[in-house]
């Protein structure tokens, strides 16, 4: 497919929490999972697939957040702006932001992107907007007035196939992924309508799930996409991000 295509991948923070609340019934120590944004360059533009989380999660090394505890934080140099800007991206030259879902740690970076349009499901719009909440939705996070384009669906964002949004409901009533087509094959940014690999592989779904039967739905496609070879790119995993190079362009290997 189109060569000019490049995916990058980025941590913009850290969550901890017991494996519980990924897989629900899971026991064990608090893991800490990655808080990722992804930047897609395509010759006719540049979009953001999530953009980490508002400054004021932002902690000092010295006030980190024990590893016992609940909670998100990020360190200097981990918002979204500054990771552009280490590969020599300007902020604002961001064309689009495609949030997942309007949840604090998937849009609290949007305001960094002043020129960018946001891609939103419309069912997810007026879901935030209906029900703030603290740490959840909030919409110094998400309505940070840059222009809003509602879709009901499906989008394939430059028109040739390469960069397809797609609803993946479940973990809130307007979730959405992308696939992206690389050359070596498809990669699917699963935000959090899948927050680790295991919850697939087990087909267990976390307990903070908004539409349960939606929810299962959007793991049977995502199993069927990854038994078809996409590589899926999971919410919060941080066993797989372990082995994600980032700053670079996503390489399938091989
Ligand atoms: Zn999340």
């Amino acid at each position: 497919m189109d060569q000019g295509l490049r995916l990058y991948a980025f941590n913009c923070g850290w969550f901890q929490c017991r494996p519980g609340y990924f897989v629900e019934g899971d026991e064990g120590d608090y893991l800490r999972g990655p808080v990722p944004a992804y930047l897609i360059e395509h010759p006719r533009g540049r979009a953001l697939f999530d953009t980490g989380m508002g400054v004021r999660y932002r902690r000092d090394l010295a006030d980190a957040l024990p590893a016992d505890k609940f909670g998100l934080q990020w360190f200097e140099g981990m918002d979204i702006a500054t990771r552009l800007r280490a590969i020599a991206v300007d902020p604002g030259s961001v064309n689009w932001i495609i949030n997942s879902h309007l949840h604090i740690d998937h849009c609290g970076g949007n305001a960094l992107l002043p020129n960018a349009s946001v891609i939103i499901q419309r069912r997810e719009w007026d879901a935030a907007r209906a029900n703030p909440e603290p740490e959840l939705y909030e919409a110094q996070d998400f309505d940070t007035g840059q222009p809003i384009k509602l879709i009901d669906g499906e989008h394939d964002l430059f028109g040739d196939g390469t960069v397809r949004i797609v609803p993946t409901w479940g973990h809130t009533h307007g979730h959405q992924s992308v696939i992206v087509k690389l050359a070596k094959g498809d990669v699917l940014l699963a935000g959090d309508c899948c927050y680790t690999e295991r919850n697939l592989d087990v087909m267990v779904l976390p307990r903070a799930t908004a539409d349960v039967e939606q929810g299962l739905l959007t793991f049977e496609r995502l199993a069927k996409a990854r038994a078809g070879g996409t590589t899926i790119l999971y919410g919060h995993d941080g066993k797989q991000w372990a082995h994600v190079h980032e700053g670079v362009p996503f390489d399938l290997g091989n």
